[in-house]
């Protein structure tokens, strides 16, 4: 009997974590804004309706369901390799970053070839350029007393690109409807290259305990780690709260320690809805690159790269 309640009590337990990912219905994120800390979605400080984007919806996009057909996504093509230069160092209680943001792994054809499949829907003007980042974190951030909301630029991976939040310059799901390269990443208008989610050219390596590692950080300072949770199960938004991270024991500066962290997902938002730390918005400005130049070309890059409106 005991047996059989240990039985019944791991079948109902075990699956509340374990989420299978279906890449050919990932959930679509159009409208998933809110104006406070909200599980599965955004809070964004702040978005453009008239900020440009894809020019138009791709095929793997299915409105009526709520989906976008993640596999079937048009992949800018090409294999260009990049000399980056990406140095992290400690220094007390600072983390300092220098990079100019070129990835350790190859990019596609920017701007996006008219002989590209790719540009049917998204004719991407942009290059990717060099840029000069400098890039100064608590090396043990503390959560704030209130999230804060998402700029549009949020951390930086150790590729050495820099993270966007999940949405495009209108405020949409830039996974679903903005045109990347195979390690989902693009530039925008100064040439900034970035992803808005965690790429796929970072192996999701799963530390002894099945959790994933780290795969950057965020500007407020904490680390953000790869799909894999504490079981090594894979996380979805619900399993996280409204920032997008949970609290338990992560090697941080090589020692074992309980904080809060940031997890990548499959699902929207993908990586960080709100700031569970204080950032600076000089970090947020060093990341986003040259403000983009209004009304110039026919799209933007990746939204709401200012701080906070106020
Ligand atoms: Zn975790
Ligand atoms: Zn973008």
């Amino acid at each position: 009997m005991r047996f059989l309640a240990a039985l019944f009590f791991l079948l109902i337990a075990a699956p509340a974590f374990a989420h299978d990912v279906d890449l050919t219905k990932l959930p679509l994120g159009d409208g998933k804004l809110s104006a406070a800390p909200t599980v599965g979605q955004i809070w964004a400080c702040r978005v453009d309706p008239n900020g440009g984007g894809a020019q138009v919806d791709g095929p793997w996009i299915n409105k009526s369901a709520g989906t976008f057909d993640y596999t079937k996504k048009a992949v800018v093509s090409g294999q260009v390799v990049w000399k980056p230069n990406f140095v992290m160092s400690l220094a007390g209680d600072k983390r300092i970053f220098t990079s100019n943001d070129l990835p350790n792994h190859p990019t596609g054809i920017f701007p996006i070839q008219p002989s590209d499949l790719a540009y049917q829907t998204d004719r991407n003007p942009n290059s990717i350029r060099e840029q000069s980042v400098t890039v100064t974190l608590p090396a043990n951030p503390v959560a704030a007393a209130q999230p804060l909301c998402a700029p549009g630029a949020v951390g930086i991976l150790l590729t050495g690109s820099v993270l966007f939040n999940a949405l495009d310059a209108p405020g949409r799901d830039a996974i679903a409807h903005e045109t990347q390269d195979s390690c989902q990443g693009h530039p925008q208008q100064s040439g900034v290259y970035h992803y808005h989610w965690v790429t796929t050219c970072i192996d999701d390596k799963k530390l002894a305990d099945g959790h994933s590692a780290l795969v950057g950080y965020a500007l407020d300072g904490f680390g953000i780690f790869g799909r894999y949770g504490e079981k090594g199960e894979l996380l979805s938004s619900s399993d996280l709260d409204a920032c997008h991270g949970h609290s338990h024991a992560i090697p941080w500066n090589g020692k074992m320690v309980v904080m809060y962290h940031y997890h990548a997902t499959w699902d929207f938002p993908y990586t960080l809805g709100c700031f569970r730390g204080a950032y600076d918005v000089q970090n947020v400005r060093a990341i986003s690159g040259p403000p983009p130049q209004r009304g110039f070309g026919p799209r933007g890059g990746s939204g709401g790269f200012g701080p906070p409106p106020n």
